[in-house]
């Protein structure tokens, strides 16, 4: 409860509005002194107690009796107030810069009867004084939870596909969530940024958060479909009896696999940048391997686990950082900023693991990442090579389960979109 910041400017600005208040407050009437002198006592004839409510909010390191003192409240009654709410659910850490603080009092505001404190966006603490002093409640506001069927085209990329379909379902924001989601989902096969093209489609069904104040959050993805140049793959998600909810394909295989697709995070690569890029000039365009525009210091990942057998300068590479997988798999990673902390020669890590930073050292005239594949020593088209034949099967005993479950998320999927509910099993 203690500021931690200055505690002069508080009260500077108390103190400035003050004389601001001062100066420009009409007289008050005749009758509010006695008011405010009978104030609680409800018995007396003359003073009828008006309700007084407002809401302030807590300034950048102001404490709560701060702010109460601000608004008018008495010593005591601040007091009083703040070691109840700390009693409840006011910790320090509820008190964030900008919190809204509902004040009811039953005049003038000096000695409150009811605060409500806005925790966060679906939680507030209501602290009423009663006869045995003040009583807080955590209230729980409600969250709505539906399930919606999004179905897109892409035509310049997911972001693009997100908008034109999601729109009437999900603001700005949470469009981005679900395409970064779906990416998620499709980590191991699909390279979000490189693989799709004009015409490939894909349908999500997932839950929707409607929260206080309409704010829209993207919940789980119960199921995707991704039609890539013709060749349809599928995510169920599906939770196993002994396993932590995972994502298969249709045949029950789950999608992870030994190698992630890309070695940048979706989520990390700017919409803005499309397939058109063309960073490098000269005899370096005929290189083998893929190039991803990125702002200069976008973490890379190691697309496997792997150990480090190169992690140095490399003439037109740049910085370059070279892993070794299992089965004779070699993957690079040039152009870098520099390598993450304990990237060096003969050091292990694993997949999905920061081993450096996007930049242009070497041969780049823009930010870029050079990712090469190489199989038994020579480069290999990356989408070939990592294409992943499939993970871990679910087990035995659960696939009539698994099955059953897939047929109603699929059933769902393939309706029309927009609100749905699931389709009966
Ligand atoms: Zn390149």
């Amino acid at each position: 409860m203690k500021p931690r910041g200055i505690r002069a400017i508080p009260y500077a600005v108390v103190a400035l509005l003050l004389v601001v208040a001062l100066r420009y407050t009409p007289e008050l009437p005749e009758h509010r002194p006695a008011e405010v002198l009978q104030q609680g006592n409800v018995s007396s004839a003359q003073a009828v107690p008006r309700p007084w409510s407002r809401t302030e909010r807590l300034n950048r390191g102001e404490t709560l009796i701060g702010l109460l003192k601000r608004a008018g409240v008495s010593d005591q009654a601040a007091a009083e107030v703040v070691r109840a709410a700390t009693a409840s659910a006011v910790n320090t850490r509820f008190l964030r810069e900008g919190m809204p603080v509902d004040m009811t009092a039953d005049s003038m505001g000096q000695s409150p009867r009811e605060l409500v404190f806005h925790l966060g966006i679906d939680r507030l603490l209501r602290m009423k004084k009663s006869a045995n002093g003040w009583e807080g409640n955590e209230e729980r506001l409600p969250w709505t939870t539906d399930t919606v069927v999004v179905g897109g085209t892409i035509h310049s990329n997911l972001y693009q596909a997100m908008d034109s379909s999601a729109a009437q379902y999900f603001p700005a924001h949470a469009k981005d969530e679900l395409a970064w989601a779906l990416a998620d989902i499709f980590d191991y096969k699909v390279d979000m940024s490189r693989d799709l093209q004009d015409g490939d489609h894909f349908r999500a069904l997932v839950e929707r958060a409607v929260g206080p104040e309409g704010i829209t959050k993207v919940g789980k993805v119960l199921a995707a479909t991704f039609s890539l140049s013709g060749s349809d793959m599928s995510a169920i998600r599906y939770e196993s009896e002994t396993d932590s909810p995972k994502y298969y394909d249709a045949t029950g295989k789950s999608l992870r696999a030994a190698f992630l697709r890309a070695p940048l995070e979706f989520r990390r690569i700017s919409s803005t940048f499309g397939s058109r890029f063309h960073p490098v000039l000269g005899i370096w365009r005929a290189h083998k391997g893929t190039d991803y525009a990125a702002s200069s210091g976008t973490p890379v990942r190691a697309i496997g686990d792997a150990v480090v057998v190169r992690a140095g300068w490399s003439n037109g590479y740049g910085n370059l950082l070279e892993l070794r997988h299992r089965n004779g798999y070699v993957t690079r990673y040039g152009h870098l900023r520099g390598f993450a902390k304990g990237i060096h020669s003969g050091a292990r890590v694993d997949i999905g693991q920061t081993i450096g930073f996007v930049g242009q050292t070497g041969l780049a005239t823009g930010a870029h990442l050079h990712f090469e594949v190489l199989v038994g020593g020579v480069q290999r088209e990356t989408r070939a090579a990592l294409k992943s034949t499939g993970g871990e099967p679910i087990a035995h005993g659960e696939l009539a389960v698994f099955e059953q479950r897939r047929e109603q998320l699929l059933a769902t999927l393939s309706g029309t979109a927009g609100v749905v509910r699931l389709a009966a099993r």
